[in-house]
């Protein structure tokens, strides 16, 4: 079926099911294929349950009008993503990098939902899947969107933008992340610098932070010069500059529009890293002519969640929740947080950080070298990719998150502020309750 009608189709039904489970009513049911099943088997089951069309590409399971065969169901999606986005005249801010995403996309959609009717991307749903769900999601109501788009390989930012179009856009910092799919630091500025690439040709707005030198290359190199910029490096040409007067436990900072007035606020998220991220939201707000009162309101309103950046208070222990994920850059700045953190007893408990192929005995031998070297009372390393480096060090070292659950438990941390971090596979959620 040709992708304008079947666009026909979806005004009709705009709501969109790719999970059986959760079908919503007379919505679009897109029979994806993932590594361990295909979805064309579940078509009927979700007719059944209240979809109004399946889309599939296995003409065997087409038993009625209900069923619409294309050559291609993920590719189909994608272009009707494309074809809805055309129709859409909003701006779109689309944004990639290795840190900081979901947390940056939710600290702009805090600010522009102060003044805008603002879509964004729904949890970290930023995949070739998730992006055209978001776009799909996107409404004739809304004034902006706020799309994250994710990466593990080259190419891929490239045709998300095909799909989501920024008109604006972003990359929050790049660093060490999915060195093995990228072949490299090196391929990673590649791959996300696909987003410049495409911002550029199309003569998109890009917003960066000016004091980030790896990001100021990459736009070098393409000869990109006009940016809209922030930062806390004091550059006169900067339209946001920002200050961080406190991190403990949470960032306060002052932030002002070139040739305005200082303005003060106070977060609830912790991490100097953040800094980066909350700036970027206030220059985007600004750019798009909100006050500082509007802009303040939603960078002081968002609470961080699902554990990144987080702050939990227990009877005895301030635990820093920030086991989300990990990789090198993130988990170096997450260890100079803590050290900077006015607290007499600190812990850390780290886990290991995953896909980092060849470089990992290095990269983690280089995370204890650095926590070894911050203030701590203890120090626990959890995982075979950090355990495998533990000569000569002196710290706890676990190969299994078992193994550190039972010594905590025989010598409870008490009275501490503790850094939780590690790789979302290590699951160090299950530690919580320890403290
Ligand atoms: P994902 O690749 O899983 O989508 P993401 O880029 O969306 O991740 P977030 O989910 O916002 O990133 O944050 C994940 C973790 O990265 C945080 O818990 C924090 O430790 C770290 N982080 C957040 N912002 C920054 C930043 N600006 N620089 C470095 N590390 C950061
Ligand atoms: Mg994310």
């Amino acid at each position: 079926m040709e992708t304008s009608q079947l666009y026909r189709i979806y005004l009709q039904h705009p709501q969109i099911s790719t999970d059986t489970r959760k079908i919503l009513p007379s919505s679009l049911f897109f029979a994806l294929k993932g590594d361990k099943f295909d979805a064309n088997a579940f078509a009927e089951q979700a007719i059944a349950a209240g979809a109004a069309y399946a889309i599939i590409d296995d003409a065997k399971y087409r038993v009625s009008e209900q069923y619409i065969l294309v050559d291609d169901v993920l590719g189909k999606l994608q272009d009707l993503a494309r074809y809805h986005r055309k129709q859409l005249t909003i701006p779109v801010i689309g944004l990639t990098g290795t840190n900081g995403k979901t947390t940056t996309k939710e600290l702009i959609n805090a600010v522009l939902s102060q003044r805008y009717k603002t879509y964004a991307t729904q949890g970290n749903l930023n995949n070739h899947i998730g992006v055209p769900l978001s776009i799909l999601s996107v409404t004739a109501d809304h004034q902006m969107a706020v799309i994250e788009m994710g990466a593990n390989h080259q190419k891929e930012i490239e045709m998300l933008c095909t799909i989501s179009q920024p008109t604006h856009g972003l990359i929050t910092n790049v660093g060490k992340a999915h060195l093995e799919g990228f072949g490299g630091p090196e391929g990673v500025k590649i791959a996300k610098g696909e987003l410049y690439d495409y911002l550029q040709k199309t003569g998109g707005v890009i917003f960066a932070n000016t004091g980030n030198e790896i990001l100021a290359g990459m736009r070098n190199i393409r000869g990109i010069d006009e940016v809209i910029g922030y930062g806390t490096n004091d550059n006169q040409e900067n339209f946001i500059n920002g200050k961080l007067i406190s991190n403990t436990p949470y960032v306060v900072l002052q932030w002002q529009k070139q040739g305005g007035e200082v303005s003060e606020v106070a977060t609830n998220l912790t991490g100097a890293y953040n800094m980066e991220n909350i700036l970027t939201a206030v220059c985007i707000g600004s750019f798009f002519d909100m006050t500082d009162a509007e802009i303040n309101a939603g960078i002081s309103g968002y609470t961080p969640g699902n554990n990144r950046s987080q702050i939990t208070k227990t009877a005895t222990n301030v635990l820093i929740c920030d086991y989300y994920n990990a990789n090198p850059s993130s988990m170096a700045l997450a260890i100079e947080n803590i050290a900077t953190m006015d607290a007499a007893n600190k812990v850390m408990i780290l886990g290991d950080m995953f896909e980092l192929g060849d470089d990992a005995p290095a990269e983690h031998r280089s995370i204890i070298e650095k926590a070894i070297s911050a203030p701590a009372s203890r120090r626990l390393f959890i995982g075979k990719a950090f355990y495998d480096q533990k000569d000569g060090f002196d710290a706890e070292f676990f190969s299994t998150t078992e193994e550190a659950i039972n010594t905590l438990k025989d010598q409870p941390v008490t009275n501490a502020t503790v850094l939780l971090k590690g790789s979302r596979g290590m699951a160090l959620e299950r530690l919580v309750e320890l403290f």
